[in-house]
């Protein structure tokens, strides 16, 4: 959350953590754009430079799915399909995690809102939390740019490292250059899937730009460009929305 604070003041959060105001940032954002836009990948960028933590729905409903938890049995079959899963599963999930200790000097959301009702659950989980939303980014690519993106993609489930085999392939075949563990090519990441996944972002998603528009949050970025460019966009994005 954009807090306006004295340089070099001290601010007490959680009651223990004793924050210099001159080192910290403080940003609530949300990355908005289809499949294969590349918000995972610039939201670990992010991560490490401004120490937000990434809350990506994708990789929290996966990571459930792979340990079969109740949560990830009920979503494994919408995933699978390229379907949204139901928002009551979704909007519990995230006002629990924004509640989290490590979300205290803000947050980066991949993957959320991605419906109407999530975008007005978020907005009042935020007012209870007295925080307003900084800065909405919308990454914008063409119908191609998915469907080559996606197709190509190689993710690691344990890091949440991504690869792409032409782009930006691992150095060793199949393996995470981070962590060492193998990669997959996940089930919705097959033309016929990711071609429904692209039609609920346009019909379900993407009118969510127009709502974050009339509160004045959005900024676009052209996805297509090298994901340094996008990264050097973003970061001025959000050192432009944050106060030392
Ligand atoms: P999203 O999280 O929006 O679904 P990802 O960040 O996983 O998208 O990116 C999808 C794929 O495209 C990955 O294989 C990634 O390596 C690649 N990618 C991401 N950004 C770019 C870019 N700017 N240029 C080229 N390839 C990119
Ligand atoms: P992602 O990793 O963001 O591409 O999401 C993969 C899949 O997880 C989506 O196709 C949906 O099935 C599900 N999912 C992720 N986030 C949400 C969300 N906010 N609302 C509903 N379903 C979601």
């Amino acid at each position: 959350m954009m807090m306006t604070i004295e340089p070099g003041a001290s601010v007490r959060r959680g009651g223990s953590a004793v924050l210099e105001a001159s080192e910290k940032t403080f940003t609530d954002m949300i990355l908005l754009g289809p499949p294969g836009a590349g918000k995972g990948t610039q939201a670990l960028r992010l991560v490490e430079r401004f120490g937000i933590p990434q809350i990506s729905t994708g990789n929290i409903l996966r990571e459930a799915a792979a340990q079969g938890t109740p949560l990830g049995l009920k979503a494994d079959g919408y995933m699978k399909r390229g379907e949204l899963v139901p928002d009551d599963l979704i909007i519990g999930l995230i006002d629990r995690r924004l509640r989290e200790d490590d979300c205290e000097r803000g947050f980066l959301l991949d993957g959320f809102p991605r419906t109407m009702p999530q975008a007005q659950a978020l907005d009042g989980i935020l007012e209870m939390m007295e925080r307003p939303l900084n800065l909405v980014v919308a990454l914008e690519v063409s119908a191609d740019t998915v469907v080559e993106r996606n197709s190509l993609r190689r993710c690691c489930l344990n890091c949440g490292a991504t690869y792409h085999l032409k782009n930006h392939p691992p150095r060793r075949a199949g393996i995470c250059d981070q962590c060492g563990r193998e990669l997959i090519h996940r089930e919705d990441d097959r033309e016929e899937v990711i071609r429904r996944r692209l039609q609920v972002y346009d019909s379900q998603t993407q009118p969510l730009i127009h709502y974050y528009r009339a509160n004045g949050l959005v900024r676009s970025i052209n996805g297509e460009l090298p994901v340094d460019e996008v990264t050097a966009i973003l970061a001025r994005m959000v050192e432009e929305g944050t106060r030392e």
